[in-house]
């Protein structure tokens, strides 16, 4: 999912979130919403369907006030209704609270468990409903706002980037692991007061804010309307595990993380693709968009040239998003074409991001052969998808993942290529530099940061 938020006085904040979030639009395409509060009242607005989709001139115009928290919805608990929309308004005795969250919770069971004992039942929700039931019962409970906050993340175990609004303040979290990113900036003059919220920079850019730092894992940072200064707090400690798979594909290149685009950072993993498992062959082509920067890494480094052997209908979003297989295997021909004058008699090398299910790649092979192309040899910039995710990317169950099933001879076989490698994890993390210690890699070797709750693990594991 997407998160973004702003606190700016005087500014159309309603306008500037819907920007924020076209830009985290790549985070998720189910829903889209926006509160925008006004003193201690709310408007909300929000449904199903695209950014672009779900608000217009009128809309954002009707959304009058000094702070807005926004939302982009990808589903991964919870099905794809549009009461699973963000944000979540709830009321409490201190007045209404908006939240939007990015990543799962884990330990859903448990927490259902724990309010229904002290009194909410809860029929069927969402994990970051679960949250925003526990922010308002210890806000009911008679804790001022940082304490309630704290108090429901303590709670919670799992994924959760949060961006709350309160009747006089904006708030930013992340989870003790850090497992999704989220990063602030400010508007105009540092000190004006005027804040923005973002799961990734290229939000900030878009909005003409300048970035200040991350919100570090387990930290709790507040924006009050009025003050100059965010004040920063830590509510837990824990060693820092940003999902490794941010970097490899879910994030956008131009976003930043430790100081550098991910296209640089994509660009290397193909280079170190390239040096760990070369191969002779006339063209270079990467599967559009993500798999770009790594082609011309690899390249790069092999000298082997770049050629535009696919072309993308600019129209249709990521694939993998959609929710159904069957929506998934139509969507892959409507985006990718090849080029037949290209690859006609040639040696191509085609450079993806990552294997999942397999089907993108069947296909893209089955197409450049009906292309001519002479050999077809498959090089992937992140390692094999073994095990599912619990922490907010939709990996599907594990049964579902290739790699889990076959060994790499048997899925070059299934692909139809000539040769198929995988980047090494160390290669992974090595080009990550001196972050390399610091993320979840469970997806790959099957080590979760967090321990996940029977119920959930044996829905997705084999
Ligand atoms: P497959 O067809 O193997 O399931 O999907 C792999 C393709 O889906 C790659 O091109 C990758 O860029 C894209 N992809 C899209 N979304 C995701 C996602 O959330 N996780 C992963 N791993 N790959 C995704
Ligand atoms: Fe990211 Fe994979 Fe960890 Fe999920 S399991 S948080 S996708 S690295
Ligand atoms: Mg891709």
């Amino acid at each position: 999912c997407g998160v973004f938020a702003v606190l700016a006085p005087g500014e159309q904040v309603a306008s500037l979130c819907y920007f924020g979030l076209y830009a985290l639009q790549h985070r998720g395409q189910e829903s889209a919403g926006i509160a925008v509060f006004d003193g201690d009242k709310v408007r909300l607005h929000k449904d199903m369907g695209l950014v672009s989709q779900v608000f217009d001139q009128n809309v954002l115009e009707l959304m009058v006030g000094d702070r807005a928290v926004g939302h982009t919805r990808y589903s991964t608990t919870g099905s794809s209704r549009v009461c699973n929309a963000q944000p979540l308004v709830f009321m409490t005795r201190l007045g209404p609270f908006a939240l939007a969250h990015n990543g799962n919770l884990v330990n859903t069971v448990q927490l259902r468990d724990q309010l229904a004992a002290d009194g909410l039942s809860i029929k069927s929700s969402s994990d970051t409903e679960l949250i925003a039931f526990a922010l308002q019962q210890a806000v009911n409970a008679g804790l001022a706002w940082d304490e309630a906050i704290k108090a429901a993340a303590l709670k919670c175990k799992g994924a959760f980037s949060l961006a709350i609004s309160t009747p006089d303040a904006l708030y930013a979290l992340r989870d003790g692991h850090g497992l999704r990113p989220l990063v602030f900036g400010h508007l105009g003059e540092p000190g004006a007061g005027a804040w923005v919220i973002s799961s990734e920079t290229c939000g900030l850019d878009i909005v003409g804010a300048r970035f200040n730092d991350d919100v570090a894992p387990g930290e709790l940072v507040r924006f009050r309307l009025g003050e100059a200064h965010p004040f920063r707090s830590r509510w837990c400690e824990e060693t820092p595990k940003l999902c490794v798979f941010e970097l490899i594909y879910f994030a956008r290149p131009d976003s930043r993380f430790f100081g550098e685009s991910l296209y640089s950072y994509r660009k290397r993993i193909g280079q170190r693709l390239a040096q760990e498992s070369p191969v002779e062959a006339d063209l270079v082509i990467g599967v559009p968009d993500s798999g770009i920067p790594a082609a011309i890494g690899f390249s790069q480094s092999s000298g082997i040239p770049f050629g535009d052997g696919l072309i993308k209908n600019r129209y249709v979003g990521r694939t993998f998003i959609q929710p159904t297989q069957a929506m998934r295997e139509a969507g892959i021909r409507v985006k990718l074409n090849p080029l037949q004058d290209v690859i006609e008699g040639q040696r191509i090398v085609v450079v993806d991001d990552s294997i999942v299910r397999g089907t993108t790649s069947r296909k893209l092979v089955q197409a450049f052969r009906e292309a001519g192309a002479r050999e077809v040899h498959m090089r992937i910039s992140s390692p094999p998808v073994t095990h599912p995710c619990f922490y907010g990317i939709d990996t599907d169950s594990q049964d579902q993942l290739i790699a889990a099933r076959l060994e790499i001879e048997e899925i070059t076989k299934h692909l139809g290529v000539d040769s198929l490698a995988y980047l090494s994890k160390e290669g992974m993390l090595q080009c990550a530099q001196e972050q390399a210690q610091n993320f979840c890699t469970a997806c790959f070797d099957g080590n979760y940061p967090i321990a996940v709750e029977e119920e959930l693990r044996e829905r997705k594991l084999m």
